[in-house]
């Protein structure tokens, strides 16, 4: 392997002995990379600072000697995201985000899609205008689309009627499930949220709408409100963990 250099998001950074960094970049070329960053911390002048989580760089990685970790050799600042680094709720925000790439993608699986999602949201974060909590919704729900793990919101898993079809019935997710179930078909069992059909019409659309169209988008308060309970019960229960970001963005938000 030679060397190579592509854009990048750091989504992780570890002290690592008195000098060094280690730090889990999100690469568009590669997908997500383990490297060091050698002396990064004993002198400034090296990477001039800017090796801060959330950071969009244009990376220049070579491989380790032997069995080492990959070297980051050079990073060049792209976006900085001051905006969100200087502000607690968007800070919980984009961690959060980090820490579902960073846990749930493999080494070196590139991911295309999931890059562009997460540096388009990181860039509407840190712009500010959309809302947090929107945000936050399209990220989970489109990253779980992604990553093969899309909940169903169109029918019930049960009975397999369309939304259209399901009348006055009431509709829950089942986080087992994966899916809605109405009413009729009984309860879910095991944890269940509740959902309006204003929210699931918005949900599916943003779902398999496009990025830029679904962040015209308008969240009534009601959808936020929803939407965030599920995607926030449904992404940790898929995990098997609750990340330690998200108890960090609950203290925050309370
Ligand atoms: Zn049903």
């Amino acid at each position: 392997m030679t060397g190579y250099t592509t854009p990048a998001l750091v989504l992780k950074r570890i002290d690592y002995g008195d000098h060094d960094l280690i730090i889990s970049l999100f690469t568009l070329d590669r997908g997500k990379v383990s490297v060091i960053a050698k002396a990064a911390k004993k002198s400034v002048k090296r990477f001039g600072g800017i090796l801060e989580l959330f950071t969009a760089l244009e990376a220049v990685i070579k491989p380790g000697r032997g069995k080492g970790l990959p070297v980051l050799q050079e990073a060049a600042l792209l976006q900085p995201f001051t905006n969100i680094r200087s502000d607690v709720i968007r800070t919980a925000y984009a961690s959060y985000w980090s820490e579902l790439v960073n846990t749930w993608m493999e080494e070196y699986d590139r991911q295309d899609l999931i890059f562009q999602l997460l540096s388009h949201l990181l860039e509407e974060l840190d712009r500010g205008g959309f809302g947090n909590r929107a945000l936050s919704i399209l990220f989970q729900i489109r990253f779980m689309a992604l990553s093969g793990l899309a909940p169903n919101l169109s029918q019930c898993s049960r009975c397999g009627l369309d939304l259209a079809r399901l009348g006055s019935r009431e509709i829950y997710f089942s986080l087992a499930g994966g899916g809605i179930v109405c009413g009729e078909c009984g309860s879910p069992g095991g944890r269940r949220v509740a959902l309006s059909r204003g929210t699931l019409k918005q949900l599916a659309w943003i779902q398999r709408g496009s990025l830029g169209k679904a962040l015209r988008l308008q969240f009534s308060q009601q959808a936020l409100a929803e939407g965030l309970t599920l995607c926030e019960a449904f992404v940790p229960y898929h995990l098997g963990k609750e990340p330690k970001s998200l108890k960090f963005l609950r203290q925050m938000r309370q």
